[in-house]
């Protein structure tokens, strides 16, 4: 009852009524640019900090609007969400990915996002390993990188889910860790590969003494527990350094470059012989 009084509210109130219709128009516009492929994959960098080798990328999605021009994933992706069409797009982002990076050197891997959302399909890993047959991109390539509390919806589900993946080989990732949603209980409720400490933290480090702690506690939980740490938001060299230091095993940001098409990427891989 309080939900539809809230409703009802925002339904008079101007500000509300015109990000209602924003939101309508992002749905419809995605609708349209999913199967149009308009939504398409870009490259992150991730670099091994022991040996200073690319390690893969991290895929993601950037939507190029053919009038309103780059739309951010933090606007589209809840959109799609609420609108159902998560699934769809994931799956058209990776069907992409896996296509363009199939030729790439067999030593550099992919992790791809997936929404809390889609954990609640009883079918994902089947698509998911479908559209690996189908590109000819090998399983043990492709991590998978999760966030968040919705993973609690349904456990069971989720693990089943997992399960599945890592059956083929595919590596799981705890996403945004030390942020709001991920916990240390995540870290038992699914089989991890890998914890990725979230950028507000690494962009902070060298200037925050609370930073340093909580990344430095990431650092020595992931040795217990004897998981490899990425850490993103990596800007400057200076960080980096600390990082490597602190035993941190991989690294990706701006330092090694923003986030790259399918084209950049290939004339990166061709440039250093990787292709
Ligand atoms: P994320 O997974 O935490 O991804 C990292 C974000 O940090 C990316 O933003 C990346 O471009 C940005 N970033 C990387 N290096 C640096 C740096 O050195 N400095 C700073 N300031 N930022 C850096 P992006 O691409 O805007 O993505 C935002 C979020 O949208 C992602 O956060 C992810 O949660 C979501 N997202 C992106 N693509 C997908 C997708 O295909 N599926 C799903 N479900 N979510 C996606
Ligand atoms: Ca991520
Ligand atoms: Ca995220
Ligand atoms: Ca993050």
């Amino acid at each position: 009852a309080q939900k539809a009084g809230k409703n009802r509210f925002a339904w008079f109130d101007p500000a509300m009524e015109r990000a209602l219709q924003v939101r309508s128009a992002l749905e419809s516009g995605l609708r349209v640019a999913i199967p149009r492929e308009e939504i398409t994959p870009y490259f992150e960098q991730q670099v091994d900090l022991a040996s200073g080798r690319l390690h893969g990328f991290e895929v993601l999605a950037r939507w190029e609007h053919p009038t309103h021009g780059m739309i951010p994933p933090d606007r589209f992706i809840p959109v799609a969400e609420d609108a159902g069409l998560i699934g769809d797009l994931s799956l058209s982002i990776m069907r992409q990915a896996f296509h363009g990076a199939r030729d790439w050197d067999p030593g550099l891997s992919l992790s791809v996002n997936i929404s809390p959302v889609q954990l609640r399909d009883a079918w994902l890993a089947q698509k998911i390993i479908k559209v690996l047959t189908e590109t000819g991109f090998p399983a043990h390539r492709l991590e998978v990188e999760i966030t968040e509390s919705a993973l609690f919806d349904n456990l069971a589900l989720a693990q089943s889910i997992v399960g599945s993946l890592k059956n083929q080989g595919v590596r799981l990732a705890l996403d945004d860790f030390g942020t709001g949603y991920s916990s240390l209980a995540h870290l038992r409720a699914l089989p991890f590969d890998r914890i990725k400490i979230d950028k507000s933290f690494v962009l902070s480090l060298n200037q925050s003494a609370d930073s340093a702690a909580i990344v430095n506690t990431i650092l020595r939980l992931g040795e217990s527990l004897n998981l490899p740490i990425t850490a993103e938001g990596v800007e400057d060299a200076a960080i980096e350094e600390r990082l490597r230091a602190i035993g941190c095993a991989k690294a990706q940001g701006w330092l090694y470059g923003k986030p790259l098409s399918i084209a950049g990427a290939r004339r990166l891989l061709a440039e250093r012989r990787l292709i």
